[in-house]
């Protein structure tokens, strides 16, 4: 079999990005964010990008056939073991995950578990680094100097998409489309879950406890 994949599921603001880059210094895996994706194509101003700038910045989600073909062009399953991060969505995305990318690959799916009245505030806190794929959040994991990222000292930004209004819109889109992804998940045996209303090291703790397993 080849090298093992990993797809985290979670609302915004539930640590999965977070957690995702912290484990990608630690084990050799690669860090794959549709969000990540899509936003370098805006920024690039490509033809993909201004075709998605719009949806992502109402929080709506862009069409599944867009967002399979980035993400093919992104990875190479049978070389590489990645960490899927914020791809599937949804059911229909979750089924074309595993018929079009991972094709019967040893795969396991990690859910981030909590209660999404939490994550507003945390994700109108949250400020990026779009070099170094840190995150960090004004009040809980503020950055060691203002508005600069710690290890590149780049200057931080927040998401056009982490305003009140937008987080509101993108956690109702959650809500209606995770379920069935999950329960697609828990039928073949392949979900584990962490409590992700922990602190950002026991989060990591359950995490590794499960990239260890198996
Ligand atoms: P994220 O960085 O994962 O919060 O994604 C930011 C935005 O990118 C989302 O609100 C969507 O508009 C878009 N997006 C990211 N991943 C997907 C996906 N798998 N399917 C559809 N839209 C996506």
């Amino acid at each position: 079999m080849g090298p093992r994949q990993y797809i985290f599921l979670g609302a915004p603001g539930s640590g999965k990005g977070t957690q995702a880059t912290k484990l990608t210094k630690e084990r050799s895996l690669e860090h794959l964010s549709t969000g990540d994706l899509l936003r370098a194509e805006i920024g690039k101003n490509s033809d993909l990008g201004q075709r998605v700038k719009s949806v992502i910045d109402q929080g709506n989600l862009v069409s599944d056939d867009l967002v399979l073909e980035l993400l093919k062009a992104n990875c190479d399953i049978g070389k590489k073991s990645y960490i899927f991060d914020g791809f599937p969505r949804n059911f229909e995305q979750a089924k074309l995950l595993e018929s079009e990318v991972l094709k019967g690959a040893d795969s396991q799916a990690i859910y981030f578990e909590i209660d999404l009245e939490l994550l507003v505030e945390r994700v109108v806190n949250r400020r990026i680094a779009p070099r170094s794929g840190e995150i960090y959040n004004l009040k809980t994991r503020p950055p060691k100097v203002e508005g600069k990222c710690d290890i590149t000292g780049e200057d931080l930004i927040q998401r056009k998409d982490d305003t009140e209004e937008t987080v509101r819109n993108r956690m109702n889109v959650f809500q209606e489309t995770i379920r069935p992804v999950l329960d697609f998940y828990r039928e073949k045996g392949a979900l584990k879950t962490v409590d992700a209303s922990g602190s950002e090291s026991e989060i990591f703790t359950s995490l590794l406890g499960i990239v260890n397993s198996k």
